[in-house]
């Protein structure tokens, strides 16, 4: 597909992220010397997994559900990413976020490849014990393509260390003995890791303190907006405040709250807790309506950190921020990327701000084969190294060539990735 027929598409507002996923691949890979066969597979996944199963509900009724499991590419090592529950996803948007993998582990250079899994479900409407069957279930209908050396899940939207526990139990019960390494994102005690819980949020602004740094700015003083108001957005704002910086705006998907003299995040946290984790209803600021518009309120950093396809044609022409910090994985558009470059605006590409999970996750599968136990200091002293690592190598690309970071840091990925497909050969 050429990029004038996928910025029409975007323009009639029919984003599809694995098309999108493919375009900023092709972008990179035209700066790249790679062989035409190695470029096609690169563009693929390796294989897409479809189940369909039924699950007994509270009421007696049994439930239809469908689930994925897509796995892009292993050449550099087992297949990692996370699992979604969410009334939207689709084996696109899977794909989608397996092929960001891919490029996320490359980047920061973790010896794994890519993949990502779904259930269509609304976790809202579910009590614990159908969501517990229901991923017990899906966990039993992909156990012959996961496991610690193969695949390996870890959490994502809607999904957490408790689902992480249930998957764990399980597959161990299918291999009858203690499978430490199938899944990431575990409860400490169960053979998680310290810091992973905040490992995504932390890197965000690990990352983003690097990019001031260069810019030559002091976060203290500094004003940020976070969309999203979950694992990653939570942490995000908790660690921007750590630093110094004023979080005057957040939204989750009930509503967005604005207050220029700064909201106090742990208060709104502590809110959202006892309100079944939205901000509905926090007296302490402005209620936005529409909520996006909080994309567009000034402020020196914004860090979407909710679901795909938020900064668009629409808004991106609206964006005040100077700077865009990537936490969810695709919240910006091709063209919308465009709008922002042309802008100055410096955007930081989700593979890069907010790889700190993936990273963590690789920690924690280290530990469990040497079943050893890290402190949190180390881990994240660790995970600190990795990310400014790679985002100096990014930085200097995206100089050295006079591209945007996401093209650059594209370009580190997939020629890592070429270069193990290109070593190992095709079999047989
Ligand atoms: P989560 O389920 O913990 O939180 C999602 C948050 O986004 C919630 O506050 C929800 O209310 C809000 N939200 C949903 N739709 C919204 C909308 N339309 N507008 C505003 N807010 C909305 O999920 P998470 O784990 O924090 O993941 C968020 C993003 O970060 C996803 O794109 C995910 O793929 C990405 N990500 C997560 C991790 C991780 O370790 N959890 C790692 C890398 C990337």
């Amino acid at each position: 597909m050429t990029y004038e027929k996928v910025f029409e598409m975007e323009k009639m507002e029919n984003l599809n992220p694995y098309q999108i996923a493919q375009m900023q691949f092709d972008r990179a890979a035209d700066k790249l010397d790679i062989e035409p066969w190695i470029r096609d597979f690169l563009k693929t996944p390796r294989r897409n997994v479809s189940v369909d199963f039924p699950v007994r509900m509270d009421d007696g009724s049994v439930k239809m559900f469908t689930g994925y499991r897509v796995q892009h590419n292993n050449a550099r090592g087992p297949y990692k990413g996370g699992i979604r529950f969410s009334p939207e996803v689709n084996l696109d948007e899977v794909r989608a976020l397996a092929m960001w993998m891919t490029w996320k582990t490359a980047l920061i250079d973790v010896p794994f490849g890519g993949a990502k899994g779904g259930v269509v479900c609304n976790p809202r409407k579910m009590s614990t014990a159908e969501l517990e069957r229901m991923t017990r279930r899906f966990t039993y209908e992909i156990s012959d393509v996961i496991g610690p050396n193969s695949d390996i899940p870890a959490p994502d939207m809607n999904t957490n260390a408790q689902v992480m526990a249930w998957i764990l139990d399980t597959y161990s019960m299918g291999q009858r003995h203690y499978v430490f390494g199938v899944v990431t994102g575990k409860p400490i005690f169960l053979g998680g890791s310290y810091g992973r819980d905040e490992a995504t949020g932390r890197g965000v602004v690990i990352v983003a303190m690097e990019l001031l740094k260069d810019e030559g700015l002091e976060p203290k003083g500094l004003t940020a907006v976070v969309q999203g108001f979950g694992n990653v957005g939570y942490h995000a704002a908790r660690t921007l405040v750590e630093k110094g910086v004023k979080v005057i705006g957040i939204s989750d998907i009930s509503t967005a709250i604005y207050n220029p003299r700064g909201i106090d995040v742990q208060d709104a946290r502590e809110y959202a807790e006892r309100n079944n984790f939205l901000l509905e209803g926090y007296d302490k600021a402005e209620h936005l309506s529409p909520k996006e518009s909080i994309l567009e309120v000034e402020t020196d950093i914004l860090i979407p950190a909710a679901v795909e396809n938020q900064i668009t044609t629409e808004n991106a022409g609206n964006i005040k921020a100077k700077f865009v910090v990537e936490g969810a994985n695709g919240p910006t558009t091709p063209e919308a990327d465009r709008i922002l470059y042309e802008k100055g605006i410096i955007v930081v590409p989700d593979i890069l701000a907010n790889a700190g999970g993936v990273t963590v996750s690789y920690y924690e599968w280290v530990q469990n084969i040497q079943r050893e136990q890290w402190p949190y200091e180390m881990v994240i002293r660790k995970l600190e190294e990795k990310l400014v690592n790679a985002y100096r190598n990014v930085r200097n690309l995206a100089e050295k060539e006079k591209v945007d970071m996401r093209t650059a840091a594209y370009m580190i990925a997939i020629d890592r990735v070429a270069e193990a497909t290109r070593t190992r050969g095709i079999f047989p």
